[in-house]
C-alpha cells in the first residue's frame, strides 16, 4: 500500500467504508493493517483497495480496448435503448450527479442496489414523518438505547467506541445503558459499558418483532395485556423496557432496514416510529436508522435534492417519476432492454441478463459471464477524491485521493457517455 498521491508518508483519511464515515483515520505507509483508528472493516477496505488492478482496462464482451471505444460502445447501447436501466449505484455524490444527468438525457430508471431496505424506511417516512438523530445527538445526549434486530457494530462498527463510551459529551450525562432486542446474545459484547456493565439482551426471532414493538405500543398507551408473554417474551420484561425508555432523558431507538427482512417490514418501521412519536409526548426520544452501504444515503440523497425523490426513480423527457415497486431492479430487469450496472467501492458482479449491458465499476469485478462494455473506474477515496453524506444525512464529508493511476473517475466516464449520446 503506497503512493498517497507522491509522498508515502502518512496520511489522514476518510474512510467510505460504512456510514459513520471516520474522519480520523490515519494511514501508515507501511501497510493498510496499522491504519490508526481504523476497525477491521475500514483495514479491510483499504487493503482491498490497495491491492486492486490498476492496470485493468476496458473491454468489449471481455476483449480489451481503449477507453474510447469503450465509451462510444456504451453510448451505442444507450442511443438504441428505449427502456435503460442504471441499477448498482454504488457511488458517492459526483458520481450519481452525473448519473442523473445520463439519467435524464436516456429516459433511464434508477436503482440502488440496496433499495429493498431503503424503501422499508422511505415509505414510513413518506407515510408518517418520523423524528431521527444526529450522531452528534446520539454522543451528547442519548442515555439509553435500543437496538432492535441489528448488533449495529457488525454493519458501523466504530458506534459504540466513538458515541456510546466517549467521555468527551458536551452535557454532563450518564453512561448510556443498552437494550439489545431480537439480536443473538454472542452479538452483543460491544454493548458492554467500560466499567463492566452489561446490556439488557432480550432474544427473539426477527419475525418476532413487528409483534413485540406493538406490544411495547401498547403498553405504552398504558393498556392492559391479557397474556403472560408475547413471542416467547415475557410482558414483565417488556413493561421494564418501556419504563426505561420513559424515564430516559434522551432514549434513542436503532435499527437496519436491511435486518428487518420479513413482509411488509415498513409497517415494522412505522411502528418504531410511533413508538418514539409516544416517548415525546412526555420526554425526548429519537430514532437511528443505520444505512446498507455502499454510497445509499448519499445516492438517495443526491437524486431526492435534483428530482425531488429517491432512487427507484425514472426520468421521463426530464421528469421525474417514483414507484417503489414498479421500479425496482428486480421488475426492471424483465422490462429494460439495456443495463448499466455501477459499483465503485466493491466488485459487486452486475446481474447476469442476456440484455446489453454496461458494467462501470471496481477494477476487480468479477464477470462470470463478459458484458457488452466493461470500463474499469477508480475507487472514491482511494483513487479519486469525492463527497459522501453520512448515516445521519446532516453532513457531507470530502473523500481524497489517496494514490496516482490511469483510473478515470465514474464521472468523467459518464460525463463522456453523455457527451457522446
Ligand atoms: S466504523 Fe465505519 S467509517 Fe469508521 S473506520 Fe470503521 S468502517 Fe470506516
Amino acid at each position: 500500500m503506497k503512493n498517497y498521491t507522491s509522498s508515502n508518508e502518512p496520511t489522514s483519511a476518510t474512510c467510505p467504508a460504512c456510514g459513520l464515515l471516520c474522519d480520523d483515520l490515519i494511514l501508515n505507509a507501511t501497510g493498510a493493517e496499522s491504519v490508526k483508528n481504523g476497525c477491521a472493516k475500514s483495514i479491510t477496505f483499504f487493503e482491498q483497495s490497495f491491492q486492486t488492478d490498476i492496470s485493468a482496462s476496458a473491454s468489449l464482451f471481455g476483449k480489451p480496448c481503449d477507453l474510447n471505444t469503450a465509451i462510444s460502445a456504451a453510448a451505442d447501447i444507450l442511443r438504441k435503448s428505449k427502456q435503460p436501466l442504471f441499477a448498482g449505484l454504488g457511488t458517492e455524490v459526483q458520481g450519481m450527479r452525473s448519473l442523473m444527468r445520463l439519467a435524464e438525457k436516456s429516459n433511464a430508471t434508477l436503482d440502488h442496489m440496496h433499495s429493498e431496505s431503503t424503501v422499508r424506511n422511505t415509505l414510513t417516512m413518506q407515510n408518517s414523518g418520523w423524528l431521527t438523530t444526529t450522531l452528534a445527538e446520539i454522543k451528547n445526549r442519548a442515555d439509553v438505547i435500543l437496538a432492535i434486530g441489528t448488533d449495529i457494530v457488525t454493519s458501523h462498527p466504530r458506534f459504540f467506541e466513538k458515541l456510546v463510551w466517549n467521555t468527551d459529551s458536551l452535557f454532563n450525562k450518564p453512561t448510556p445503558e443498552i437494550i439489545y432486542l431480537s439480536v443473538p446474545a454472542e452479538n452483543t459484547q460491544a454493548g458492554i459499558a467500560p466499567n463492566g456493565t452489561s446490556p439488557t439482551v432480550i432474544p427473539a426471532d426477527t419475525a418476532s418483532i413487528p409483534e413485540i414493538v406493538n406490544a411495547l405500543n401498547a403498553l405504552l398507551h398504558h393498556k392492559k395485556i391479557k397474556a403472560d408473554t408475547v413471542a416467547g417474551v415475557a410482558i414483565s420484561t417488556l413493561q421494564a423496557v418501556a419504563d426505561k425508555l420513559k424515564s430516559a432523558q434522551y432514549a434513542v431507538v436503532v435499527w437496519s432496514a436491511a435486518s428487518l427482512k420479513f413482509t411488509h417490514a415498513e409497517l415494522t418501521v412505522q411502528s418504531i416510529v410511533q413508538l418514539i412519536n409516544t416517548l415525546n409526548e412526555n420526554s425526548r426520544a429519537a430514532g437511528f436508522p443505520l444505512n446498507s452501504g455502499d454510497g445509499d444515503t448519499s445516492i438517495n440523497n443526491t437524486s431526492t435534492w435534483l428530482s425531488g425523490y429517491p432512487t427507484r426513480s425514472r426520468l421521463v423527457n426530464g421528469k421525474p417519476e417514483y414507484d417503489t415497486y414498479h421500479f425496482s431492479t428486480k421488475k426492471q430487469l424483465d422490462l429494460c432492454d439495456a443495463l448499466l450496472w455501477v459499483s465503485t467501492f466493491n466488485p459487486h458482479s452486475p446481474p447476469d441478463i442476456k440484455t446489453p449491458t454496461i458494467v462501470i465499476g471496481h477494477p476487480n469485478t468479477q464477470l462470470e459471464h463478459q458484458p457488452d462494455v466493461f470500463i474499469p473506474v477508480g475507487i472514491p477515496g482511494v483513487d479519486h477524491a469525492g463527497l459522501m453524506f453520512r448515516v445521519d444525512s446532516s453532513i457531507t464529508l470530502p473523500l481524497k485521493k489517496l494514490r496516482d493511476n490511469h483510473l478515470p473517475s465514474l464521472s468523467d466516464v459518464i460525463s463522456k457517455i453523455e457527451a457522446s449520446l
